[in-house]
């Protein structure tokens, strides 16, 4: 069944084996190809009749609880995700309003990345660990579980950490600390410099 108002995966902006070794080919054909695209069908299903047809996937994490929260979470928490990264070896750094804001409020680039890995490191289970922005565009970084993501508290998401053990268990095994050290590597400071849009 089709309707008007079904979620789309987002397109993956490079190759599905250019973020290697840091993420294989592998882990992106489960987590892209199997995790995000249940999330969708669970969303696309149950959308038909529950009020939130038409809506925004920010405004349906927004307003709704339970499974719909939970699953247009995950779809807009792995659209920010996958559309941060960019191929090993291309060299990244944040700039312009966020390489100044990133110093104001964490101290340094350093400083910032130390504290981020920190918190997803410690993160107790599933979830995401986010920079976000508030309304005056000081940074902030949260923890959220699960489908959680920090526009709930009326924060813009820049950047995010996936924690499930989706994201890592097929290269990392349990070494959660190596694989978000390790990508550093990948994202695309350009992309998350636009998100912060200032
Ligand atoms: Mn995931």
């Amino acid at each position: 069944m089709t309707n008007n108002f079904s979620f789309s995966p987002v397109a993956l902006p490079y190759a599905q084996d250019a973020l290697a070794p840091v993420i294989s080919a592998e882990t992106i054909a489960f987590h892209y190809g199997k995790h995000l695209q249940a999330y969708i069908n669970n969303l696309n299903a149950a959308l038909p009749g529950s009020g939130f047809e038409g809506l925004s996937l920010e405004d349906i994490v927004r307003k709704a609880e339970g499974g719909i929260f939970n699953n247009a979470g995950q779809v807009l928490n792995h659209t920010l995700y996958f559309t941060q990264f960019k191929p090993a070896g291309d060299v990244s750094a944040p700039e312009g309003a966020l390489a100044d804001a990133i110093a104001r409020d964490f101290g340094s680039f350093e400083e910032f990345k130390a504290e981020f890995q920190k918190k997803g490191a410690g993160l107790f289970g599933s979830g995401w660990v986010w920079l976000a922005a508030d309304t005056d565009g000081k940074l902030h970084i949260t923890q959220e579980s699960n489908a959680g993501n920090p526009v709930s508290r009326g924060l813009t998401p820049l950047l995010t950490f996936d924690v499930w053990e989706h994201a890592y268990y097929l290269d990392y095994q349990n070494r959660r600390p190596d694989h978000l050290a390790a990508l550093w590597q990948i994202i695309d400071w350009h992309v998350i410099s636009a998100r912060y849009g200032r």
